[in-house]
Formats: C-alpha cells, sequence, structure tokens
C-alpha cells in the first residue's frame, strides 16, 4: 500500500509515538509524507519515506496530486483542530478529495490505529 502521513506541528510527537508503536506493520509499505513530518520519521523512527515539500509549502497539495491520479491508497492525518493553519484550504482539499475517490483518511490517532490494526491482519 502507498500511505501518506502528515501531521501539523502539535501533532507531530504523536506521529512519531505512533510511527514507533506501528513501525513493524508501517515499514512493509511505501510510505510518503510531507516535509517535516517525513524527516522526523526518517531520522527518528528509522524509516524510509519519500518526501513530499512541507504542508506550507504545498505537500498536501502534492499527497492530493497523488491521490487523484489514483497512486495513494491510504492517508494518516493528524490534524491539530485548534491551531487555525495557514494552509487549511489544502487541508481541506485533500479530505475532499479522499472522500471523492473512496481513499482511507484518518484525522485522528483512533482512527489511525484501526488503520494499522487492519493493515497488520492481512
Ligand atoms: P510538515 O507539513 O510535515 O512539512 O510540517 C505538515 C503540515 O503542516 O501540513
Amino acid at each position: 500500500m502507498r500511505i501518506a502521513l502528515v501531521a501539523h506541528d502539535k501533532k507531530k510527537d504523536d506521529m512519531i509515538d505512533f510511527a514507533k508503536r506501528y513501525k513493524e506493520v508501517l515499514k512493509n509499505h511505501q510510505l510518503y509524507a510531507t516535509g517535516t513530518t517525513g524527516k522526523l520519521l526518517n531520522e527518528i523512527v528509522g524509516l524510509e519515506v519519500y518526501r513530499f515539500l512541507s504542508g506550507p509549502l504545498g505537500g498536501d497539495q502534492q499527497i492530493g496530486a497523488k491521490l487523484a491520479e489514483g497512486k495513494m491508497d491510504m492517508i494518516i492525518f493528524l490534524r491539530d483542530p485548534l491551531t487555525a493553519q495557514p494552509h487549511e484550504p489544502d487541508v481541506t482539499a485533500l479530505i475532499r478529495l479522499s472522500d471523492v475517490h473512496h481513499i482511507p483518511l484518518a484525522t485522528n490517532l483512533g482512527t489511525a490505529e484501526v488503520f494499522m490494526k487492519a493493515l497488520g491482519d492481512r
């Protein structure tokens, strides 16, 4: 599976913790991420991740483009619901696109864990 991972700044610690816990599952898949999230996943967790641009520079939109082309199978996007993001329209657009194309997208840890359990059972 091609999985995209994104975490807003206040959720990056959660993302790292999540990826550590599910490293054995994640490492069996092709991973993509926005710039900073990908760097952390690579350097701290040790996962091989293809990095798009940072979110504020258009990384969410790059993930959206892949998704629209049928080249992304799952998105884990840990959003910070309490802080306005400068690139909020891109975030919303990505979520909308996943609904258009029936691509599973988790916006919080609870859903992300259910996804990992589903992948782990395969
Ligand atoms: P980042 O982008 O991983 O480059 O910080 C995430 C975001 O803020 O959408």
